[in-house]
């Protein structure tokens, strides 16, 4: 089967540390668990002015490599390998954090994927582009991959994966996406364990 496994709160845990770099630069002391929004600059209460810097400060290499693999994460994804699946790594951060992005990857143990950067937030151009760094796709051409199966957390992004007909979702359930009605093509699952025996 072709899988599509994303990267923030799916491999690794990037809500977590989000809210460490809330509480350390901005003094925004919010928990994990209360985390019920995907609009960060709403759940950390900043400004535009922060949340541009807080976007900056999120997306150094720095910053990338301190986020921890999420509980069975890279080996379930090096299992589906080893069963014969072609797993596509795929993320809706912007291209310009892709240095980060690849050294977490090599750190984590999963250096042979070339992540796939897809405009999931239509915010190609919010970002300084790098000379050198792969394309954007965009979630049309995502879906012409035709994956069997899609793993992703994001409600923005589950609500037009929804459309995905072809393909079975897997909602990684996170305190963000706990009130999304799920659609018919679309799984709850709540570890990496359970991922791999779902598939
Ligand atoms: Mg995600």
């Amino acid at each position: 089967m072709r899988i599509y496994v994303d990267i923030d709160d799916v491999l690794c845990e990037t809500a977590v540390a989000l809210c460490a770099i809330a509480e350390r630069d901005f003094g925004r002391v919010v928990r994990y668990e209360d985390v019920h929004t995907f609009n960060l600059q709403e759940v950390f209460s900043l400004n535009d002015e922060e949340m541009a810097r807080f976007r900056d400060l999120s997306h150094t290499v720095e910053a990338l490599l301190s986020f921890l693999p999420t509980e069975g994460a890279v080996e379930g994804v090096k299992a589906l390998v080893a069963a014969g699946h072609e797993v596509d790594i795929v993320t809706g951060r912007p291209a310009s954090s892709h240095r980060g992005t690849e050294a977490w990857l090599k750190a984590a143990g999963l250096g042979d994927f070339k992540p796939t950067y897809v405009d999931k937030y239509g915010r190609i151009g919010c970002f300084d582009e790098n000379k050198g760094d792969p394309p954007t796709v965009t979630m049309e051409e995502l879906r012409a991959r035709r994956y069997d199966v899609a793993i992703d957390d994001s409600p923005i992004v589950l609500a037009r994966l929804a459309a995905w007909t072809e393909t079975r979702i897997l909602v990684f359930d996170r305190p963000w996406n706990a009130s999304f009605g799920l659609a018919p093509n679309m799984t709850r699952i709540t570890s990496w364990a359970d991922i791999v025996a779902q598939i």
